[in-house]
Order: C-alpha cells, then structure tokens, then sequence
C-alpha cells in the first residue's frame, strides 16, 4: 500500500476479505430480530428496513468501497480513459480517434462480444491500449441481483474469453452500470481483478444529447481523472462524445496515459 516502488499495486487493489460484510448482515438481522422481540413490531419493523437499505444502497453507488475496493481516481497529472461496452463497430474509428490525439485508453469489454469479434480485440492491443473484464454477457437490468454462482460466471466467463484472445488475463474490472453487489468480490479475488470505478461521466444513455454529455464530462476532466465513455450505444454518438472529449483534453493540456505510466 506504501511501498512507492509499486505504485501500480497501491492502485491494482485486489479484494482481500471479499465476504466480510456477510458477518455484519448477520449481526444486523439479529439485531432486528432482537428489537422486534423487545420493542414491538413497529421499531423491528423500522430496523429491518433500515439495515436492508444499509446493504443495497451501496450497490447502487458506483464508487462505493463496501462490496469491494475501487479505483476512482488516479495520482499523478495524466487522465484515465476507460471505454465501456466494446468491441463494436466503433472500435477501429476510436482507436484512429486516439492515435490522432496520441491518447491511451482501456477498453472494458463484453466477453461474449469480444469472442465474436477477437480481430478487434488484438488490434486495441497492438495500438498500445489495454484490456478490462466488463463481464460476459452485460446483463444491464439484473446484474445488480445476480447471485453468487451466476456472478462469478460472468465474470469468469469473460476472463476467459478476453485471456484467450489476448494471451494474458485482464487486470481490471467494471461493473455492469457500475453496480457491485455482494458477490462481486469474490471473483476479483480469484481472478486477480482490481475494480475501476469512476470520477468523470456524462450519462450518455437513453435520450443523449452529446453536447450536454461532453460537458457533464467537461466539468470533472482534471488530472487524476478517471473518465467513463461508452462504444457501441445505439443514440450513434460515442465518437462524436469522444472526439469532443479528447478535444477538450488537449485544450487543458491533459494527457491519456494507462495508469501504469501515469504513477
Ligand atoms: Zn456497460
């Protein structure tokens, strides 16, 4: 953690205990059931709400540290650029985009869509750029509910896929909208994932006007800034995003670099 020789393993933090809030659950249903018992079913009631929200709410934030360790932000000047959701048919014109602004960026991947297209893959790596697990098959709506085996399958499953592709195993991981349940931990832990979160975003999802997710992006672009851009997304706008982002990057005069050569 202090070692300054190593400052990609400060950043690079794997889950150590990655079920140590299974204890806590257990505590807190006890303690419910204790105060129903000796206070009646109106403070038991409260407390079981409130302990439940105290165990899914953290799920929901992206950066949160309760499930699993998370990276969101980088020491040193350079900017972060993580690109979500690929391959797609806007892989080849990124990478074009990010030579000509002489930008490094890590491509979180989809194992299913990277095994269908491992052309791509290969040729985000030989341009200089780097590989995260980004789960299998993307289940957007239910991966926050996911259970423990069918985490760890996903999670897995694209390990394999991406190592198979690329002759090494990803190192890092980002959860599907960002959202880490209970059982994400454990996979990192036996597949050596550190967890990437975020500090820069421009919500470019459902109903996306780029001008407005560029400058939502805009405001938080700084050194250090770890900066979520998405391929593929059926508004058709991610390169026109990315172009602006790399633009507004050069303005500030920031660089992209993997955040092996930025510590
Ligand atoms: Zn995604």
């Amino acid at each position: 953690m202090t070692d300054p020789e190593t400052p990609q393993q400060t950043l690079h933090r794997i889950p150590v205990q990655p079920w140590r809030w299974l204890p806590w659950l257990i505590a807190s249903q006890l303690l419910v059931l204790l105060l129903w018992w000796q206070l009646g079913w109106g403070w038991g009631l409260a407390a079981l709400v409130a302990s439940h929200a105290l165990f899914v709410v953290p799920v929901f934030l992206p950066n949160s540290r309760f499930y699993a360790p998370v990276v969101s932000h980088l020491p040193g000047p350079a900017v972060w650029l993580t690109i979500d959701d690929g391959p797609s048919d806007d892989t080849l014109p990124i990478l074009d985009l990010l030579d000509r602004y002489d930008a490094q960026a890590t491509f979180f991947m989809v194992g299913e869509r990277a095994a269908a297209r491992p052309e791509l893959v290969r040729e985000v790596l030989r341009r200089g750029h780097d590989l995260g697990n980004h789960s299998h098959s993307h289940p957007q709506s239910r991966f926050w509910a996911l259970g423990p085996a069918r985490m760890a399958q996903e999670i897995g499953a694209c390990q394999q896929a991406l190592a198979a592709i690329a002759g090494e195993p990803p190192r890092w991981y980002r959860s599907v909208v960002g959202m880490t349940n209970p059982f994400v931990g454990a996979a990192l832990k036996r597949h050596d994932l550190a967890r990437v979160g975020w500090s820069a975003r421009g919500f470019d999802g459902v109903g996306c006007e780029p001008d407005k997710v560029v400058a939502r992006i805009g405001r938080d672009l700084a050194p250090g800034a770890i900066v979520l851009l998405h391929e593929g997304s059926g508004h058709g706008h991610n390169l026109a995003i990315i172009q602006a982002v790399l633009q507004q990057l050069q303005a500030q005069g920031l660089s992209a670099r993997l955040p092996r050569a930025t510590a």
